[in-house]
């Protein structure tokens, strides 16, 4: 058997003819850049989550740039983050001339641990960026009220965590301003690059839409240096069409993910400790992906890949371990639960199409390999 870690294929086979049709009428038009399709769709997921201003942009990883660049923040300026993300979370921090300050993670959910975000804070900082890891929410009560306390602004990293809530609130909208990324294999995937800002202050609103063309406002009266961070026209009606099979999706996640659980229980690899499984603790997950830790995780990982199993490594270097970060100075040890889920971490096949079967086979190629 053959099991991929995202079946993209099979999510698009199921939607193809309400995409495939619209989208040749829509090239008629020939109209590529922002928009009445990229208007539209702002809309939608304003709706969706229950935001004022949406703004679409080039991608996640502009999404978080155009965020920090909206609050001003630059040289001198620290902005304090987990260091166990993608790249993408600090890289926005490090190309405004920021310094990114990395936090450790809570073991059991793999977010930033707010006792971190406190101790943290200086007269310096100038954001919090909590991620929602893996699609379920960091503690944002805890990450929002250090915030208000000490008046830092907190900007929510949502790529993985769409259509994810926290306290009946929409991951992406409980922050000032919140970033969200329409990568292929997110939970709501464009088909190519693309990404969101949320905010529900009108004023951050006007600036994010004016910096995402150049700061134009009048068209070639420029107040602001800005950049070209425009979302296509064609991802945005594409991702319209996706929108409203987001929920289901979801859904479908999170069934796959109780039975990754369940079967993971039966083989009796969870109580005997070799497999920790995900946990939901805060708000719902929606699994974007579904990792678990194990001993001798890549050689796991090979073994899998043998027969027949993709798996991936989110992340095998924690931020702050990496090279382009060496002059700020940490040292290995420093962040000590980052390090080491880094070294135990393994992401199983994980999307809404993913079979009962595949997982069953997934599952009994683990206890295979520790029997
Ligand atoms: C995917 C991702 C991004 C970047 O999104 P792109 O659209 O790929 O630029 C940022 N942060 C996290 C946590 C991500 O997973």
């Amino acid at each position: 058997m053959k099991v991929r870690l995202v079946d993209l294929k099979a999510q698009y086979g199921a939607i193809r003819e309400e995409i495939e049709q619209p989208v040749l009428e829509f090239l008629q038009d020939q109209y590529f850049i922002l928009g009445p399709a990229v208007e539209a769709f702002e809309a939608e997921v304003a709706d969706y989550l229950d935001v004022q201003r949406a703004i679409g942009v080039s991608s996640g990883s502009d999404a978080l740039l155009i965020a920090l660049m909206a609050l001003g923040i630059g040289e001198g300026d620290e902005v304090v983050t987990s260091t166990y993300t993608f790249f993408a979370t600090a890289g926005a921090i490090s190309r405004l001339g920021a310094t990114p300050v990395f936090i450790d993670i809570e073991p059991d959910t793999f977010n930033l641990d707010p006792r971190g975000v406190e101790s943290s804070i200086t007269d310096h900082t100038k954001a919090i960026i909590p991620v929602h890891l893996f699609g379920q929410c960091a503690p944002m009560d805890q990450i929002l009220e250090i915030g208000t306390k000490h008046g830092v602004p907190v900007v929510e990293d949502a790529a993985q965590s769409m259509g994810a809530t926290f306290e009946g609130r929409q991951s992406g909208s409980l922050g000032l301003i919140g970033c969200t990324s329409f990568f292929p294999s997110k939970n709501l995937g464009g088909f190519g690059d693309g990404g969101m800002v949320f905010t529900n202050d009108e004023a951050l609103g006007e600036k994010l839409q004016v910096l995402r063309g150049h700061g134009s406002k009048p068209k070639y009266h420029h107040k602001l240096v800005g950049g070209n961070f425009r979302l296509d026209a064609i991802q945005a009606f594409i991702l319209s069409k996706k929108l409203p099979y987001l929920g289901q999706w979801l859904d479908a996640r999170r069934t796959a993910a109780s039975r990754y659980v369940q079967l993971f229980d039966e083989a009796g690899l969870v109580h005997c400790g070799t497999v920790v499984l995900p946990r939901e603790l805060c708000g719902t997950h929606t699994y974007n992906q579904f990792v678990i830790r194990v001993p001798r995780r890549d050689e796991l990982a090979a073994f899998l890949k043998e027969e027949g199993v993709d798996t991936a490594i989110y992340y095998p270097i924690a931020l702050h371990m990496q090279e382009c970060f060496s002059e700020l100075g940490y040292e290995e040890g420093s962040l000590p639960e980052s390090e080491l889920a880094a070294k135990e971490t393994l992401a199983l096949p994980m999307c809404p199409a993913l079979k009962e079967e595949a997982q069953q086979y997934v599952v009994k190629k683990i206890g295979e390999f520790y029997s």
